[in-house]
């Protein structure tokens, strides 16, 4: 096991439980499995009870995904999703930087667009800017970043390379509050945009905000984990935002067993497309 990784699994409370199988491929990762295989017959880890079964090619829809689209144009306004829709990178980066289309620009102090990979497989989507990531412009910076930073590096993953992350709105609310429901939407056409341009084949939402906002349906991350979803027709699975992990340690354990979800389900993805062609 990588000190890098053993940092991280102690950093999650973890260690030290796990170790990877050799990767299989860039987009997969590998496949967390228990240290002790003799150990893990007896008592069954995480990826052996509800997350056995891997990606079967099957996404569950437990939502109507035209109603947010439908709810969006009726609110914003077919114009402006319009033309945010037809936007290359530049463009859609000089648009929210210049955004003032919902209260959230008056407090501002730089608006957070994202950043990663835009060819990434792996999208990471959390709710919106805290303190740190409002003063440097920059997503998940500060201690929960610090431990997103851990999480992917557990399995294999970095920022950056095939990893894009995101939130829901762009700007801070203030105080660290949850965005407003018409604030996300106002600054759900840049998301859905930059989903649009870096075509990811799994979207990870990143604590209940993020997921509620994306799935158009209001659920506990508790009932929503665990599960492939979909965002118009992306793969989409629901784990806890790092802030609260930082408060919860006891869910990290549960953090992981989604994680492990989510590269089986990242292979079973890359297999069906290896499949087809
Ligand atoms: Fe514009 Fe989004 Fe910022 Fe609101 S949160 S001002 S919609 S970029």
């Amino acid at each position: 096991m990588s000190s890098r990784r053993d940092e991280m699994l102690k950093e999650m409370g973890l260690t030290p439980v796990w170790r990877l199988r050799a990767p299989t491929d860039r987009a997969a990762g590998a496949v967390p499995e228990p240290a002790s295989s003799a150990s893990a017959k007896a008592a069954p880890g995480p990826e052996q009870n509800a997350y056995s079964s891997a990606f079967s090619g099957t996404v569950e829809t437990p939502f109507d995904s035209g109603s947010a689209d439908a709810q969006g144009t009726q609110i914003i306004g077919d114009d402006r999703r319009g033309s945010i829709m037809r936007m290359d990178w530049p463009a859609l980066k000089e648009a929210v930087a210049q955004c003032r289309d919902c209260p959230l620009h008056a407090k501002r102090n730089k608006t957070v667009f994202g950043v990663g990979d835009e060819n990434a497989d792996w999208m990471f989507i959390g709710e919106g800017p805290g303190a740190d990531e409002d003063a440097l412009g920059d997503p998940f910076v500060g201690q929960a970043g610090k431990l997103l930073d851990n999480m992917l590096a557990a399995i294999e993953l970095k920022r950056g390379e095939n990893v894009y992350i995101a939130n829901v709105v762009k700007c801070r609310p203030p105080g660290n509050r949850n965005p407003e429901p018409a604030e996300a939407l106002k600054c759900e056409p840049f998301l859905q945009r930059q989903i649009a341009l870096i075509k990811p084949r799994l979207i990870i939402a990143l604590g209940r905000v993020a997921a509620v906002n994306l799935l158009a349906r209001d659920a506990s991350v508790a009932s929503m984990r665990g599960k492939v979803l979909d965002y118009n027709g992306t793969p989409l699975i629901v784990t806890y935002h790092p802030a609260y992990l930082l408060r919860s340690l006891t869910e990290k354990a549960k953090a992981w067993e989604d994680l492990c979800f989510a590269v089986k389900t990242m292979q079973g993805l890359v297999a069906a497309t290896a499949a087809s062609t």
